[in-house]
């Protein structure tokens, strides 16, 4: 089914077609229907698979036909998130989807001045995208008022957890309203996850995407085993051959991020960095310049990893295999999302054998092996010399050539 023929406000379906989303992806499919009539959802779906809009689009819908519009310091649905990225990623989704409409959407995260916050909050707001810290420094400064709010959405519920967050999820429960409806959306599963899942939804409409294989379906993936010190001139001849297109590169540490990049900078090639020891105006430079496609390649540790939308990303290229086996899911799910197709590319080296056997282990299948013939694995080698060379030889001719005019000139005097 199209989203034309959905049953969703038409001001929704012109931005989704501005947005060129024509047919709702797995996720979307199942969840729209049981939000729009008023159903508790537990989804576990990564990101890529199109999630973000699965509670967008129905919760706009819901939003435009509420009896009670939001008054002084109500927010009608709550959205609460654990990093400040994904808070703002989200806001601009709903931003982007309900462009036609009334609605306001309001983010609250920490690190910046709250005054400007407290006024956008004053005569209310539609939806509201949180951290859990700043919301609750509002809440108890009576700033924010949760007690009408008729929605709750727990994005990345798993990686609230692994932030700490899980008491901030029980306390924000004590603010709402019991008779709510409640959507809970986790990329990975296991028994404490859906201990505090159960705690807080009612009858939920259980949405599970991909059980079987965590990698979505659009992504195709690969292993190839190079040696730890030849990983540099594979990735420089992907990117070579691919000049245009958009590729992510993993590493362990943020030294090998920036060793990697000079390595990439001695050979001519062009690449960011992003890791811990970034400042956060410097991230969002970074970031705006790779989304953007003005660099297009961006070294980064596992601080890029989760959650944050990149656009058009053509590889992902796990340069160092990632130590937490989950991280791979997370990893290579950069690319290939939403309908889009892509390609990840794990180069291993004998090291590095067992951490693929955990990672393998982990998703439940072999990855497959790309299989790169001794010759080919030696012409890959010097291929970075004869590039070398050919511009020294040009470096060569143009001297020449430089030298051979400077003779004339002097002749001629
Ligand atoms: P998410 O899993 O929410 O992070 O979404 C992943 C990507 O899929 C985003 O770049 C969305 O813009 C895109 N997307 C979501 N839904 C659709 C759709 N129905 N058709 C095409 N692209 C979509």
């Amino acid at each position: 089914m199209k989203f034309e023929q959905y049953h969703i406000a038409t001001e929704l379906k012109r931005s989704l077609d501005e947005l060129g989303f024509k047919k709702p992806t797995d996720i979307q499919f199942k969840a729209i229907g049981p939000v729009l009539q008023g159903n508790d959802v537990l989804a576990v779906a990564q990101t890529g698979t199109g999630k973000t809009a699965a509670f967008v689009i129905p919760v706009l819908h819901k939003l435009m036909y509420i009896k009670n519009p939001p008054k002084q310091r109500e927010a009608k649905c709550l959205v609460m998130v654990p990093t400040r990225e994904l808070a703002i990623q989200i806001a601009k989704v709903f931003r982007t989807i309900g462009k036609y409409t009334k609605l306001k959407t309001t983010a609250l995260l920490g690190g910046v001045e709250q005054e400007h916050q407290i006024e956008q909050l004053a005569n209310g707001t539609d939806v509201l995208i949180a951290t859990p810290g700043r919301m609750f420094d509002l809440i108890y400064q009576k700033k924010l008022d949760l007690n009408k709010t008729e929605i709750l959405v727990l994005d990345e519920a798993d990686l609230m957890l692994d932030y700490g967050f899980i008491k901030d999820i029980q306390d924000v429960i004590k603010f709402l309203p019991d008779y709510r409806q409640t959507l809970f959306f986790s990329a990975t599963i296991n028994s404490e996850i859906k201990e505090i899942a159960y705690g807080i939804v009612r009858n939920p409409i259980r949405i599970q995407i991909s059980p079987q294989d965590p990698i979505s379906k659009n992504i195709t993936h690969f292993v190839a085993h190079i040696e730890m010190d030849d990983k540099r001139y594979f990735l420089e001849r992907l990117v070579t051959e691919h000049p245009e297109a958009k590729i992510l590169i993993f590493v362990r540490t943020k030294v090998r991020a920036e060793r990697v990049a000079s390595a990439m900078e001695r050979v001519q090639i062009k690449a960011l960095t992003m890791h811990s020891g970034k400042d956060q105006s410097e991230r969002a430079e970074i970031m705006d310049s790779f989304k953007n496609g003005i660099v297009k390649l961006l070294i980064t540790t596992d601080l890029n990893a989760r959650g944050v939308d990149i656009p058009n990303v053509d590889y992902v290229v796990n340069y160092d295999l990632p130590e937490e086996a989950e991280n791979y899911v997370h990893r290579v799910g950069r690319t290939g999302r939403g309908v889009q197709k892509g390609i990840a590319y794990s180069f291993c080296s004998k090291d590095e054998l067992p951490v693929l056997k955990t990672i393998e282990q982990y998703l439940g299948n072999k990855i497959n092996v790309l299989d790169i013939d001794p010759e080919t694995y030696s012409d890959t080698i010097l291929f970075t010399e004869e590039v070398n060379d050919s511009n020294w030889k040009a470096l060569l001719k143009e001297n020449e050539a430089l030298e051979a005019k400077k003779s004339k000139k002097s002749k001629k005097k």
